[in-house]
């Protein structure tokens, strides 16, 4: 069987292009997804995909090229795909099905690549490490015994364990950077509003975004360009072009690089060491150093617990088996209806989630809760106006460990809540970031770095990503 890491979207499009089968290359997915042993993977959908495979053979055969030609490509288990089966993870959407389709899925499909399978999650894309799931933890792919991260686990476990070159991920917090990081692939966030959320199952909807994880830079632009773009059922799309699909050479030639050294306290030593590694780098590509400091970040998570949490409790009371989702047998009243279905339905950190921010919200606490979390969230905002004006792209650690083991933080949540101090930011500010692959610790485990750039910046990013990883 060949393993996908020797290859990547780029290579396949072009090989398909000039005439290679993309239902062999499809076939050979299929049967890497089929034989996963991280449990990344949670449904293969292997007719629907060799169809599609065909289909896109019979497009090139018909003179077309396309941009994604053959690539096999995983979801996450909370975007729909039409007529196939969506839960988040969740025992709450057992036996849903899609009855419309998600718009970065249409997008990749009309691009020419193939959904092979359903990627595992976090139940709702609540959580840091893939245990939240309603079908089980997943592996790392480089350690077994130890997390992949979250919530997009199965996402990035299936690029960087080699059954896939691409996968979609969903970002709140960090989802996508923090277990591209812990596994050891890249992973990005673009700007707010850069990509259709249409589709996604909604968890914070000022903050959630669709991203991609991929095996290099060139893939991760080229599939952005592919996904972004306004979208008339999406209010908060951006109607602006599309960032172009290459990556431009010397991305920090002549740029400032800001780092904060608040950063480094507490961090995990190899962890500290390959982002001084990363700052010599960036200092070779031409790129000048510029200390500066984010006086609000410290309250991004307390901010982030407050926001998310409020909006998730208002985007998942539709799940009430009445409008969505599992109902509860022999309920005697439209109360026990509610109440039951929920209990049953969801598990112990979504439930959790729904609570915290039913109470943020309640009449009495919203001014002390909630409206001083969006007061802070502005300041976070102004904080990154302010160093981008002193620095092109910001870089740092990603996660301030590399990945733990299965089981470790799961009976401390403010624990967990903590392996996304350094990412939940970007989110708060709307901002582009990503992780790339940065070497791996002492036991061999990786390392990722974020790299953060002004908002619609996100071409400057990959290219300043690109002069890193070079
Ligand atoms: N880990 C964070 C949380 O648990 C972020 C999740 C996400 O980005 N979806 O909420």
């Amino acid at each position: 069987m060949t393993d996908c890491r020797k290859t990547d979207c780029q290579s396949i499009a072009a090989a398909v292009n000039a005439g290679a089968s993309a239902t062999v290359e499809v076939e050979a997915a299929l049967a890497r997804a089929e034989a996963d042993s991280t449990n990344a993977i949670i449904r293969v959908y292997r007719d629907t995909a060799l169809a599609a495979a065909k289909a896109v053979d019979a497009r090139i055969a018909a003179g077309e090229q396309l941009p994604l030609a053959g690539v096999p490509v995983v979801l996450k288990d909370n975007m729909c795909y039409q007529d196939h089966p969506v839960t988040a993870c969740s025992k709450i959407l057992a036996g849903f099905t899609a009855p419309y389709q998600a718009t970065a899925v249409t997008k990749l499909r009309d691009a020419g690549a193939v959904v092979i399978a359903a990627a595992n999650m976090d139940e709702f894309a609540m959580g840091s490490s893939n245990e939240t799931s309603c079908y089980g933890p997943v592996s790392n792919p480089v350690a077994s015994d130890r997390i992949p991260g979250g919530s997009s686990g199965g996402s990035a476990a299936s690029v960087a364990g080699g059954i896939t070159p691409l996968a979609l991920g969903s970002d709140t917090g960090g989802s996508i950077r923090q277990p591209a990081s812990l596994c050891g692939c890249l992973g990005l966030k673009p700007t707010y509003g850069c990509v259709s959320r249409y589709g996604l199952l909604a968890f914070g909807s000022s903050l959630d975004q669709i991203g991609p994880f991929t095996t290099t830079v060139e893939d991760a632009a080229l599939v952005l360009s592919v996904l972004a773009g306004h979208d008339k059922a999406d209010s908060t799309s951006a109607n602006r072009p599309a960032p172009k699909p290459g990556v431009a050479d010397q991305g920090l030639a002549g740029k400032r690089v800001g780092w904060v050294p608040a950063h480094v306290e507490g961090l995990q030593s190899d962890v500290a060491e390959a982002l001084e590694r990363a700052k010599a780098k960036a200092v070779e590509a031409g790129a000048e150093l510029v200390e500066i400091s984010l006086p609000h970040e410290k309250y991004a998570v307390a901010v982030y617990y407050v926001v998310a949490t409020g909006e998730a409790s208002s985007n998942l009371s539709r799940y009430d088996g009445v409008h969505y989702g599992h109902r509860t047998e022999g309920a005697k009243d439209l109360d026990q209806v509610y109440s039951r279905s929920r209990e049953e339905g969801f598990g112990a950190e979504v439930k959790r989630r729904i609570m915290l921010g039913t109470y943020v919200l309640s009449a009495g606490y919203y001014d002390a809760y909630y409206k001083k979390a969006m007061q802070v969230r502005s300041l976070i905002c102004k904080d990154f106006a302010t160093c981008f004006e002193q620095c092109d792209v910001i870089l740092g650690p990603t996660s301030p460990t590399t990945a733990f083991k299965r089981g470790e933080k799961t009976s401390d949540p403010l624990q967990m809540y903590l392996s996304d101090v350094f990412t939940i930011a970007a989110n708060l500010a709307g901002i582009p970031a990503l992780s790339v692959p940065m070497g791996t610790d002492s036991q061999g485990l990786p390392i990722g770095l974020h790299l953060q750039a002004p908002q619609f910046a996100d071409e400057a990013l990959l290219a300043a990503a690109k002069a890193l990883m070079a």
